[in-house]
């Protein structure tokens, strides 16, 4: 990047995305100051070429910007040491996909940028919008908040799709956010800790659409739903809203498992359809006729025809951990949910199946597994694993038939011996734990891998 060729900045915040960051602004010319609090990160990073310099001892006065990592607290619970440094000298605060949107607005300012925000389902629909790019023969540049860090793609060009991923941490570090589509796909309590308040957490997300050329805004909760009406009735607005549950006078909607794009004053019959969702093994349950609806809305935006997205839709793998259908014994499905570390996320899952032989637990969570209630008659029998046994088993007693197994090995084995022995047709062994991961493994992607593992050696498999 060379926003600041020449300058002196700052760069605090060395995980993830950080040495990337470093390294783009470096070879732009720019003179780096790097540090963090973590002294093993700093090492890490420092032996990679990269000049640390020590920030609680430096003069901000000298520096261009402060580029912080999303990670770094910028308001709450209090903002961090260098961000309060940094407002007394009066220096900005930005993050890296402010870094790449300067960049754009420098070296190719109508290059396609979609970017993608909301509460859940980010990382679904930003997958499938840069499959159904890739498929039909894009040029594609997928990352951000999901998958590579934002400045180790390519850079932007015109022909170049960027189809990135962004936190609401990342859009309070991002001024001059304006992407060519904007989706903001819903929004729910979450994060508010970070934010102090649900005001002001929608206020950031909005920001990602507001100055979007064209917005896709959801329509199933009330934010996006406020938000989009408030949008739509700016001058100049191209405002979309998308729908998973209900049918819209006009707009994008899922209606009996078709995505459908819909003109205003045009019959149901007749609207478009962009994507059939049935059978699509990869984009199961109501959550992601959201994703898809926004996947479909966007790629049809970007100049995608009709049948190249819904031939595209079929292939879609579909990302690890969510929901994720892993090989097994012969007439027996396992669904790894292993990214669903809290109930409203294993809600969807229960949500998408009649009747599952369900494995859970974990380190819980507040709350536990209190909101599932409705979602029990369809369980066919639970097999708890880790910390959250006791608790899981007072709510399950006399509801819900279960036994506990102690580790997710043998909760496996007893799961899968009952559905084969069961007169279930089609048997489904869903591993979606309602919980963190940490007290058995280190995270929920190692916990999806061990799970993966397991099945894999299941006699039969
Ligand atoms: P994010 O990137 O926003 O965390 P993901 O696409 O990784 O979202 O999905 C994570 C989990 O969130 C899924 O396993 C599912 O339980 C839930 N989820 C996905 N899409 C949605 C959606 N549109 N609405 C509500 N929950 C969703």
């Amino acid at each position: 990047s060379t926003v600041f060729a020449g300058r002196d900045v700052a760069l605090f915040g060395l995980g993830g995305s950080g040495l990337a960051t470093a390294r783009a602004l470096i070879a732009g010319g720019a003179r780096v100051h790097a540090f963090d609090d973590n002294a093993e990160r700093v090492e890490a990073v420092r032996a990679q070429g990269v000049p640390i310099t020590d920030l609680r001892e430096a003069d901000f006065a000298g520096f261009a910007a402060l580029i912080l990592s999303p990670g770094v607290p910028l308001t709450h619970p209090v903002p961090h040491w260098s961000v309060t440094k940094a407002q007394a000298a009066g220096v900005e605060i930005i993050g890296d996909i402010e870094l790449f949107c300067r960049e754009r607005a420098k070296l190719a300012p109508d290059a396609p940028f979609i970017a993608i925000t909301g509460t859940n389902g980010k990382s679904t629909t930003t997958a499938l919008i840069a499959h159904i790019l890739r498929e039909t023969g894009r040029d594609v540049q997928m990352g951000g908040n999901i998958g590579a860090a934002i400045l180790s793609l390519e850079p932007p060009a015109d022909a170049r799709f960027h189809v990135v991923e962004i936190s609401s941490y990342q859009i309070d570090l991002t001024p001059s956010l304006a992407p060519t589509i904007g989706l903001l796909l819903n929004l729910s309590p979450d994060h508010i800790d970070r934010h102090g308040s649900m005001e002001h957490y929608a206020d950031v997300k909005e920001r990602l659409v507001a100055k979007a050329k064209l917005a896709l805004i959801g329509r199933d909760d009330e934010h996006c739903e406020d938000i989009g009406r408030r949008l739509s009735q700016l001058e100049g607005a191209d405002v979309y809203p998308v729908s998973a549950t209900r049918e819209l006078p006009w707009g994008y909607f899922v209606h009996d498992g078709l995505v459908l794009a819909r003109n205003a004053g045009e019959d149901v019959e007749t609207a478009l359809a962009l994507g059939d969702l049935e059978g699509i093994s990869t984009l199961r349950g109501a959550h992601n006729a959201q994703n898809t609806a926004f996947a479909c809305a966007a790629c049809w935006h970007a100049g995608v025809s009709t049948p190249a997205i819904a031939q595209a839709l079929p292939s879609f793998p579909g990302l690890p951990h969510r929901m994720e259908e892993v090989p097994g014994p012969e007439g027996l499905t396992f669904i790894n949910d292993s990214k669903a570390t809290n109930a409203e996320s294993t809600a969807r899952a229960l949500a998408s199946f009649d009747r599952v032989w369900w494995i859970l637990g974990g380190k819980p969570k507040e709350g536990g597994i209190d909101s599932l209630a409705e979602y029990f008659p369809r369980v066919a029998r639970a097999y708890l694993i880790g910390e959250a046994s006791d608790a899981f088993a007072q709510t399950l007693e006399g509801r819900v038939p279960y036994e506990r197994c102690g580790t997710l090995e043998k909760a496996v084995a007893r799961a899968a011996a009952d559905a084969q022995a069961s007169a279930d047709e089609a048997p489904v062994i869903l591993f979606s734990p309602a919980c963190a991961s940490f007290d058995q493994f280190r995270s929920f992607e190692h916990r999806g891998d061990v799970f993966r593992e397991v099945v894999k050696k299941i006699p039969g498999c």
